[in-house]
């Protein structure tokens, strides 16, 4: 992955922690659904709970008059009136949000976003309204929609729109609403998006089918997920990605910190919510021990639970044998296992057939990218009988009355039925800023039409940006060590097939 850092235009120096921003030029009703239309962004994160739900008011968006109290109406939220209400809830993620507040501060007047009109397509919770807010202090100008029909929360929707930023989302959008928003979002009398900020690649397959044209003004596609990576590659590959873009997914701050500790912290919040369970004692196996695989097994651990795992990857097997979990075939324990975790990314991890072997009350879940790992289509046959327990809480009851837990429909557990750690996503939104400000301002010819890595030095300054919330003091290399390293004292410190 060729790229060149402006190590010319930007410093960072890790013992000042100081960046010179003056060299700069200056995704209800509809339950069938899945949570994505497209099944996009189900590896990215979202708030699952919006607390002013006002799903008693049928009345679709589309129909309201939708006017702010400046006047404009270039917005489509459910309640304008919850603004207020959203206010706090930003308020609050910004306190753990600390390093894009101090991106705020840095950039001080000068504005490297300035002249950037970014049209984003991401959940839209409190952590992205922080980010959107940033970015517009930055100076640029922002138009947002919805990448998940479900996880929007509608008073911080409106509270964007109030102060300005048009919005078009909702929670329980149809799929038609999903479009539409998509579409209202992109077009505007006389405002043409130069970037594109994308989570799960809904947004750019819109703009590449109606509005192709657009893409002769847009510097750049930054895009967070696995699925939205995977779409731009594709198009890459078919030779018809017509604007650099930026694979946040595969920043080492994305990858090593949302897929591994968001889900060591909300695996058991998902588990919780739903179930009540007690952890101590209880056998649980998880499919997966990539880096989301890994965090899950770390908490279960921790609270007592007996952790066995499933692999295909010698590597990753040999991994979980040094950690301390049995290495096993899901049909040698799956009678005696009280909770089954999919995290595989694969199709089909958890069959039918082990679904029949699984003991009374088990709970089945899945923590992986789509609903393909548990065969859930094979549980909505005439023998079964499903129960609703709880919101997300399914019972399948077998002829002999025998009932397995079902979280979520297989979905997404994390992502469905609980919330996900703040300054999680403050390490992604600060990734994809630093993407944003990275590809806008990057001299003509520097990226080609390509798919691209953050720098490096972008990646460990992100790093860097989170430090001081721990109080934590870097060890700054003297020049004989830098020296005898072949290092710069300011980084790079890793080489890029460093795995961390
Ligand atoms: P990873 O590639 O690091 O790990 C997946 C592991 O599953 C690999 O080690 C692979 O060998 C193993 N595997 C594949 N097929 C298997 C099978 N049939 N049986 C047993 N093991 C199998 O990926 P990751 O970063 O751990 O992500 C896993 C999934 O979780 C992806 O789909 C990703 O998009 C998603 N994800 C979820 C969240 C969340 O918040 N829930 C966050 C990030 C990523």
């Amino acid at each position: 992955m060729a790229h060149t850092l402006g190590r010319e235009r930007i410093q960072f120096v890790n013992a000042e922690d100081k960046q010179e921003f003056s060299k700069f030029p200056t995704k209800a009703g509809r339950r069938s659904l899945s949570r994505s239309i497209s099944q996009s962004s189900t590896d990215s994160y979202s708030s699952a709970a919006s607390y002013t739900d006002s799903s008693d008011d049928e009345t679709t968006p589309r129909e309201k008059p939708q006017t702010n109290s400046r006047g404009s109406n270039d917005f489509c939220v459910k309640n304008i009136k919850q603004a207020e209400f959203g206010r706090r809830e930003i308020e609050i993620a910004e306190q753990d949000m600390s390093a894009l507040i101090s991106l705020r501060k840095r950039a001080q007047g000068e504005k490297p976003l300035a002249g950037a009109k970014i049209v984003g397509c991401t959940h839209i919770t409190a952590q992205t309204a922080v980010l959107i807010e940033t970015l517009v202090a930055l100076g640029a100008q922002c138009r947002w929609t919805a990448c998940n029909i479900y996880s929007t929360q509608n008073e911080v929707a409106a509270a964007l729109a109030e102060t300005g930023v048009p919005v078009f989302a909702w929670k329980g959008e149809s799929e038609d609403d999903f479009w539409w928003c998509i579409d209202r979002c992109v077009t505007s009398d006389g405002w043409q998006a130069n970037m594109i900020l994308d989570d799960g690649g809904d947004l750019t397959h819109w703009v590449y089918k109606k509005y192709p044209n657009t893409f002769k003004k847009v510097r750049g596609i930054v895009e967070e997920s696995v699925t939205g990576v995977h779409r731009l590659y594709q198009l890459s590959k078919a030779g018809k990605l017509c604007v650099p873009a930026m694979n946040v997914n595969d920043s080492v701050t994305k990858q090593k910190f949302d897929n591994l500790y968001c889900c060591r912290e909300s695996i058991l919040d998902g588990l919780k919510r739903t179930t009540d369970i007690m952890f101590g004692g209880k056998q649980v196996v998880v499919c997966g021990y990539g880096e989301v695989g890994k965090g899950c097994c770390t908490a279960l651990k921790a609270l007592g639970a007996i952790v066995c795992i499933t692999e295909i990857d010698p590597i990753c097997a040999l991994q979980a044998c040094m950690d301390g979990f049995r290495v096993v075939k899901l049909s040698e324990v799956i009678r005696l296992m009280d909770v089954v975790i999919t995290c595989t990314g694969n199709k089909n991890v958890v069959s039918r057939e082990q679904l029949d072997r699984m003991k009374n009350g088990c709970i089945v879940c899945n923590m992986g990218h789509s609903n393909t790992e548990i065969d859930v289509a094979s549980l909505r046959s005439p023998e079964l009988t499903w129960e609703r327990v709880r919101s997300q809480v399914d019972h399948i009851i077998w002829p002999d009355g025998k009932r397995v837990i079902l979280l979520a429909e297989g979905r997404l557990l994390n992502l469905s039925c609980s919330t996900v750690p703040t300054f999680v996503l403050s390490i992604t939104a600060t990734t994809q800023a630093l993407a944003l400000i990275e590809l806008f301002n990057a001299p003509e010819g520097r990226y080609k039409q390509d798919v691209y890595l953050l720098p490096k030095k972008m990646d460990e300054y992100v790093a860097s940006l989170h430090l001081p919330n721990f109080d934590a003091h870097l060890t700054e290399l003297t020049d004989e060590q830098a020296k005898y390293m072949g290092l710069n004292k300011n980084g790079p410190f890793k080489p890029n097939y460093y795995r961390y």
